[in-house]
């Protein structure tokens, strides 16, 4: 057990993570085609190698960029014709799960997460359908895919649409395809703090017509040949982050291989000290590492005694979505804000270090049992 009091801290802040990024070289050698090109947006063949790039990654050929994971939900429900009545989703998520349904005036409806995957619990989603009831938009809670077959089945019966938030979930498979191939649509993020990032970006899934509607729709409702057939918004990745992306891609393996490394060193140090997410066995990358603290206190405890040793791991999801009244009035999620109170994410990023990793995880235990 390391001694908190004779522990010097770390030279400079750790955070929860950091971006993972190619050289500045291999980016810069496809700029240079942009700046030869003159193209910069629309579309153009720096988005279109990008999304060819991405489907051969995930085994997909379902790939629309977008500008961002939150744009990517609600062209997703607006490309699903959902634009009134309820949705049934998460509390235990990011903001803008919830807030790309109300932003489409749509009604978010809670229905409490599972206190051991963390995500929505499959057993409590038919009790809260009504004759409103659109959708249902699920998120694969740090990269963990969600109960898809259950959700599929329910959404079969009721005659609902699924959406999944895979913004966690890039390069994640389920059953040997794509975890983005379930579900009506799925989207993604590719912002600098998700494991595979364009800086800003994201990616809508989706197959066949709905497709062509999302591709249209992202393009202020055009069609292939510039005539406007629907309603769309501006949701085009330019040039500029698209090149972003395609150098950093070929990364996305190596990430991967290090934030396991990362996540199995903290695992054998914290062991049975803290209690760790059931994932679904090799269906998970990896891009964050949560741990859940036996009390609130010990969580609070913890961050801020690393702040003293300049580390920055995050309470992440925190508050509960149920809870933000300025969002939507309060419903006991009971589990989610449950899991919200004592949940950490440690610093996980490529370029840190396995020894401050040992660091970091002996810190935390040393914290938990200190008595003084
Ligand atoms: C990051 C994130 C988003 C939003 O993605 P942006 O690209 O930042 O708009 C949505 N949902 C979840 C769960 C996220 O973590």
């Amino acid at each position: 057990m390391i001694d908190l009091k004779n522990t010097q801290p770390f030279e400079s802040p750790i955070y929860v993570t950091r971006a993972s990024v190619c050289s500045l070289d291999s980016y810069c050698q496809y700029l240079t085609n942009v700046w030869e090109s003159g193209i910069f947006t629309h579309n153009g063949p720096k988005v279109q190698l990008l999304e060819k790039k991405v489907d051969e990654y995930l085994g997909t050929d379902t790939t629309v960029a977008v500008t961002n994971g939150t744009i990517a939900m609600q062209i997703a429900l607006r490309a699903l014709d959902i634009t009134d009545g309820e949705v049934i989703t998460t509390p235990f998520s990011w903001i803008a799960t919830c807030s790309a349904i109300l932003w489409e005036k749509c009604v978010p409806v809670f229905v409490d997460a599972d206190p051991n995957t963390f995500n929505i619990d499959p057993e409590k989603i038919e009790r809260v359908i009504t004759k409103h009831t659109k959708a249902i938009l699920a998120v694969h809670v740090f990269s963990n895919p969600c109960a898809v077959e259950k959700i599929e089945e329910i959404a079969q019966k009721y005659e609902l649409k699924v959406i999944y938030d895979g913004a966690h979930a890039f390069g994640v498979k389920y059953k040997n395809k794509s975890i983005f191939e379930w579900g009506d649509i799925s989207t993604t993020s590719f912002h600098a703090t998700k494991l595979f990032n364009t800086g800003e970006g994201g990616a809508v899934f989706a197959k066949g017509e709905l497709k062509e509607r999302v591709k249209s729709m992202r393009f202020f409702g055009h069609d292939p040949h510039k005539q406007i057939i629907d309603i769309g918004c501006n949701g085009k990745m330019t040039e500029v982050h698209a090149c972003l992306g395609l150098a950093n891609l070929p990364l996305t393996d190596s990430v991967i291989e290090k934030r396991k490394a990362i996540s199995n060193t903290y695992k054998k140090i914290l062991g049975d000290s803290v209690q760790f997410q059931r994932f679904v066995p090799n269906s998970y990358n990896y891009s964050y590492m949560p741990i859940l603290l036996k009390t609130p206190e010990a969580c609070l405890r913890i961050v801020e005694t690393l702040r003293h040793f300049n580390v920055f791991p995050r309470r992440y999801f925190y508050p509960s979505l149920n809870t933000i009244s300025s969002v939507k009035q309060y419903t006991p999620c009971p589990i989610s804000e449950n899991l919200s109170s004592r949940i950490l994410c440690l610093p996980s990023y490529n370029n840190l270090s396995l020894e401050d990793v040992q660091k970091i995880a002996n810190l935390i235990l040393a914290i938990l049992h200190d008595k003084g």
